[in-house]
């Protein structure tokens, strides 16, 4: 086969404040044909977190920032073309990090064969995927959570949100999640079973809707926004709660820094555990994860929403929509045909 054009989205210039479409920039260029060895895959759907506006800019973190000029990257699934490599055949799903771009040739060691009989692709993304394995390392092994505990989530109708949701519920606890539209606090109610959904644009004081909702407050906070939403959690906090601090994402677009959680001095008293976690470092969980994932789905104990932008163009436009709500579940590109399953 001859190079094949493939279409990828660049970063243009470092975004400051809220990214804008004029900070990513697309190029189309030629991948070439597989060597010895290498894979040509074609991707299908990619995913947009909102980790990635952290590597939009240059600071200290656990993931090196992407260059002004070069693809961007994160997670896609998509399926093999052409392969050279024995581990794959033609037709086969896998999921990569060479997200951003329609096609790419691999070596094999990025790719992870996907099981569409399991799921749909795209849910590899999502619940299968990194953001379901958040929800479950840092509920269960960061806030320790124990059957039959009160919990409280932010962005509780996102990817990650409305996982951490079913786990708990699945564990018999009372859950009571946060989100910004009626819609999706409708939504985590009547499909993902939660006691009860606060609309923290419309509720008035935030720990007071919280306290209302939770009159014996929270053992597990599961902290995905950070700003008044932390502070409404450490209000209601109870005696050894756990604070599992998975993301911020209300100051990512911060330029200087908010001030502090006004009431951190509950901590003290309450005697808290607030600790932060990175996914990545619960990779070895993946197995058992996705075993037990499979049994929530099948026991109907686990649902899912999905907002599906469509076109490569459109990713900078869905990348931007997660830090105004514009997603409910997981926010996802389709930048390929549809599958075949
Ligand atoms: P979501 O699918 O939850 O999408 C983002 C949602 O965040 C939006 O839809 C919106 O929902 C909410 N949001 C955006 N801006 C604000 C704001 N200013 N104030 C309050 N809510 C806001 O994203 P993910 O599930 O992928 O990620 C959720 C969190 O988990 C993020 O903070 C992310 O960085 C973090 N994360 C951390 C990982 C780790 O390893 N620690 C791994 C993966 C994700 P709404 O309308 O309800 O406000």
């Amino acid at each position: 086969m001859v190079a094949q054009k493939s279409r990828e989205i660049r970063l243009g210039r470092r975004p400051e404040g809220m990214p804008t479409r004029n900070d990513f920039v697309m190029a189309e260029t030629e991948v070439p044909a597989p060597g010895p060895g290498q894979v040509l895959v074609r991707n299908i759907y990619m995913s947009v977190d909102p980790y990635m506006r952290g590597r939009m800019v240059i600071r200290e973190s656990y993931v090196p920032p992407f260059q002004i000029g070069e693809a961007l990257s994160g997670g896609a699934v998509g399926q093999v073309v052409e392969s050279d490599n024995p581990q794959f055949k033609r037709g086969d799903y896998v999921s990569n990090f060479s997200g951003w771009r329609e096609w790419l040739v691999s070596g094999g060691g990025d790719l992870q064969k996907i099981n569409p009989a399991v799921a749909p692709i795209q849910a590899f993304l999502g619940t299968f995927g990194i953001p379901g394995l958040t929800a479950y390392a840092g509920l269960l092994k960061v806030g320790e959570l124990k059957d039959g505990e009160k919990v409280f989530v932010s962005a509780a109708s996102g990817a990650v949100g409305a996982v951490v949701c079913q786990i708990a519920k699945a564990k018999g606890c009372t859950v009571v999640g946060s989100a910004g539209s009626d819609e999706k606090c409708g939504w985590l109610v009547r499909e993902a079973g939660v006691d009860r959904a606060i609309n923290y644009r419309t509720c008035g004081n935030l720990a007071k809707a919280v306290r209302n909702a939770l009159p014996d407050g929270i053992d597990v906070y599961f902290e995905n926004v950070g700003g008044a939403h932390l502070d409404a959690a450490l209000a209601n906090m109870r005696l050894h709660g756990r604070v599992a601090v998975c993301g911020m994402i209300a100051q990512y677009n911060d330029t200087a820094l908010p001030p502090g959680p006004s009431n951190f001095i509950n901590v003290l008293p309450k005697r808290l555990t607030i600790r932060g976690f990175i996914v990545t470092d619960y990779a070895s969980l993946m197995p058992e994860f996705l075993r037990d994932m499979v049994d929530w789905y099948r026991g109907g104990k686990m649902k899912w929403r999905e907002t599906i932008a469509e076109g490569l163009e459109n990713a900078p436009d869905a990348f931007i929509g997660l830090f105004k709500g514009e997603n409910i579940g997981k926010m996802l590109v389709k930048i390929g045909p549809d599958p075949a399953v």
